[in-house]
């Protein structure tokens, strides 16, 4: 697909069609090359599960051996079978996504009743590891659009800080407006994330090398899928992060407008 059209520079018609192919040729090249990336990724993290779960069970059946190490590969079988559900649950949404078959409902919001029960919720999360779920400062805000959805974007930044948090650590949440922006964000006092993984970290698959030292839990999809619900909702998701001392990750919404 690398052909490209070799024609003057001329700044008459035909050179502009060919440089506009070029370009058009140039980005389809891009695109492929994410696709068979994403092919290649969403392969890789699902055959790793299968491997490890198949070399466990080869090694248990191999000679008799007392229940209880029949119990532990089970256990640990059901953990990977676990993980890949979710791999392939969410991997089934964002192609939903990308083919625009998810449906969004388009209904006021109160972020601040959402970040209450998020924060209920966390502090449940967060008790296993003792880590102390905090509100910062929380304001009204409404916003337009899907409360489910914009439900599971928050929960998700809050089980990652609480993920790559360390124990003990402190976990904050808070709802501010800005003009007319809802501002969510959630800080933590984690490992961190170095300055130039901080874009990768929104690309589906990408997991830190921290990430993965730290906990074989997650799938690399989960800020993929916030990106989208926060895209939805005509926002965005912007992170700040230093490795070592915590991460503070802040979603933008536009509020609702008394006409809407
Ligand atoms: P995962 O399931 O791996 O957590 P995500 O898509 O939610 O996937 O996040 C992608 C990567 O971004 C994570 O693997 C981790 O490297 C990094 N990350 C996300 N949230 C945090 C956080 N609060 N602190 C440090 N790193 C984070």
């Amino acid at each position: 697909l690398s052909q490209r059209l070799t024609v003057s520079t001329a700044p008459d018609e035909i050179g502009r069609l060919a440089s506009m192919f070029n370009d058009m040729i140039g980005r389809l090249d891009v695109s492929f090359r994410q696709i068979r990336q994403f092919t290649s990724d969403a392969s890789h993290e699902l055959r790793t599960p299968l491997t490890v779960m198949k070399g466990e069970t080869e090694l248990v059946l191999r000679r008799p051996r007392p229940l209880g190490d029949y119990q532990s590969v089970l256990e640990s079988n059901l953990e990977e079978i676990d993980r890949m559900t979710r791999i392939v649950d969410e991997l089934l949404f964002l192609s939903r996504a990308d083919m625009g078959e998810v449906r969004m409902e388009a209904l006021p919001v109160s972020l601040e009743s959402l970040v209450e029960d998020i924060y209920r919720q966390a502090t449940l999360l967060g008790q296993d590891r003792n880590i102390a779920v905090a509100l910062g400062t929380v304001q009204p805000a409404v916003v337009q659009g899907d409360e489910l959805r914009l439900r599971e974007l928050l929960l998700n930044l809050v089980e990652n800080a609480i993920k790559y948090s360390h124990p003990n650590g402190k976990v904050e949440i808070a709802l501010v407006t800005e003009g007319s922006l809802a501002r969510l964000s959630v800080t933590d006092q984690g490992i961190g994330i170095v300055p130039d993984d901080l874009p990768r970290i929104f690309h589906r698959f990408f997991r830190t090398d921290g990430a993965r030292a730290h906990t074989k839990k997650g799938t690399g999809l989960g800020l993929a899928i916030c990106t989208w619900i926060a895209e939805s909702h005509k926002g965005r998701i912007d992170v700040t992060s230093e490795p070592g001392v915590g991460s503070t990750f802040t979603v933008t919404i536009p509020l609702a407008t008394p006409s809407a």
